[in-house]
């Protein structure tokens, strides 16, 4: 573990005079010129994942248990708060390097996959940006290393695409916001020793009315949904958060009055690069399941490798993956230049979580009846890999996204 960090320490070193992005960017096809410091990331992570996750995805899946030790050795590793600035404690490499650590994990373990995303992006990401010192000493210090994990409340269960609709609201009185309403689908509701919320101060504003808070966890007044019963990332937990005349201090508001809908929004934008890269770990994770199992099956003498009808179905499989994980480093790369990377990530994340359904449909099917069965992970991937086509955007989101910045990008003046 300590050469890990070790490992992480130099690599921030190296991320700071990297070449620009574009020019990394132009050099990434085929994977050649990838930095040293990226390479050296992904393998710490593939060797942490082959180590530490695979050995036990399935039985996590199966029995439907959180990870602590593991989530802990995550924190440990610095990979719990990628790109939070060494001077504020986190690891301080930016988010391609972010995104090639969620895809080994999620290669893993596609729970603990979501686990990592939520804290990085969803819960971190929105503190780095907007919190005050403060803040951050209650709320951020203490996320980095895997003694607490955050979460993320936004969806409601009347409302999901419609964030804007948020129907959870929250008064000020005295010194105090008082939150009352439900939120819905909270990954690591469970577990989460704090969260952000966004709730509505002024329902005439709409969303300009929707602010964000900090809460932390357990609070009076706050309670838990039942643990949701889920298709795939079974080791993460996912429930309501109930808020029944919850008081928070009135410092704990987050950024300024009215600005939650702006804050989630952007939070999103990141956090969808995660979400590709937890959905090209979940693809590459079957894909390797599927081109092994198929050197090694016989079926009318000879490796069923050697039929064509497989071999077009993993090349479709390769090329969808690759196409997938270029868009997404792509992203990350945007983001990590200061340029706006919106309708990227929103390509991305479309793209790769398509490509995890694809894949991992596939897989099953180059398995035949093993593909069926819980002895082999081709059915997890694809129970999990469904996931990543609805939270943080449906797909069908993620295509408004897109396709509201073209119409802006080809305007006609
Ligand atoms: C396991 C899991 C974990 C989650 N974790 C979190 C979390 O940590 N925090 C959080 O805040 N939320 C979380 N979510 C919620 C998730 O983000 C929402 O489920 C998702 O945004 C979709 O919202 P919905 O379920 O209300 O579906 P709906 O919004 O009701 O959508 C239903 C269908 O209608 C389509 N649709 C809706 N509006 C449009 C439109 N304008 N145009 C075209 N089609 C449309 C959708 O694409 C979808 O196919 C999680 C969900 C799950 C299942």
């Amino acid at each position: 573990m300590a050469a890990l960090r070790q490992l992480l320490r130099l690599t921030k070193c190296k991320v700071q005079i990297t070449p620009c992005h574009t020019h990394q960017f132009r050099c990434l096809s085929g994977f050649v010129n990838l930095p040293e410091t990226h390479q050296m990331l992904k393998k710490t992570c593939r060797d942490f994942a082959n180590n530490e996750l695979v050995p036990i995805a399935g039985k996590l899946d199966k029995e439907h248990i959180y990870p602590r030790k593991q989530v802990q050795k995550l924190g440990e590793l610095g990979l719990l708060c990628v790109d939070v600035p060494e001077k504020e404690g986190g690891t301080g490499l930016d988010y391609l390097a972010y995104a090639i650590a969620m895809e080994e994990i999620s290669r893993g373990c596609a729970s603990m996959g979501v686990i990592m995303s939520v804290n990085n992006s969803l819960y971190l990401g929105p503190i780095q940006k907007y919190a005050t010192q403060q803040q951050k000493e209650k709320f951020l210090k203490p996320f980095l290393h895997g003694d607490k994990i955050g979460c993320f409340a936004l969806s409601e269960p009347g409302n999901g695409s419609d964030a804007g609709a948020a129907s959870t609201t929250a008064r000020l009185v005295g010194d105090s916001w008082v939150l009352n309403g439900t939120k819905a689908w909270i990954t690591n509701g469970y577990e989460s020793e704090a969260a952000v919320v966004f709730a509505t101060t002024d329902k005439k504003a709409k969303h300009k009315g929707i602010s964000a808070f900090l809460v932390p966890k357990p609070t009076e007044g706050l309670s838990l949904g039942k643990k949701e019963d889920k298709l795939g990332i079974r080791a993460s937990s996912t429930c309501n958060l109930i808020f029944e005349d919850c008081r928070i201090p009135k410092e704990n508001l987050l950024g300024e009055l009215g600005m939650g809908f702006k804050i989630a929004m952007q939070t999103l934008d990141s956090g969808r690069i995660g979400i590709a890269s937890q959905a090209l770990g979940i693809a590459q994770a079957a894909f390797e399941c599927a081109i092994d199992y198929a050197q090694k099956r016989i079926a009318f003498d000879q490796p069923i490798s050697k039929l064509q009808a497989i071999q077009m179905k993993l090349a479709d499989m390769e090329v969808r993956i690759e196409s997938a994980r270029l868009l997404t480093w792509k992203a990350a790369m945007l983001k990590d230049a200061g340029k706006p990377f919106t309708k990227e990530a929103a390509m991305a994340k479309l793209t790769a979580s398509e490509a995890a359904t694809f894949v991992s449909h596939q897989a099953i099917q180059i398995l035949g009846g093993m593909g069926y069965v819980s002895d082999m992970p081709a059915e997890r991937h694809y129970r999990d890999a469904r996931i990543t086509e609805i939270y943080e955007g449906t797909s069908e989101i993620q295509k408004l996204v897109i396709a509201g910045n073209l119409l802006k990008q080809y305007a006609l003046s």
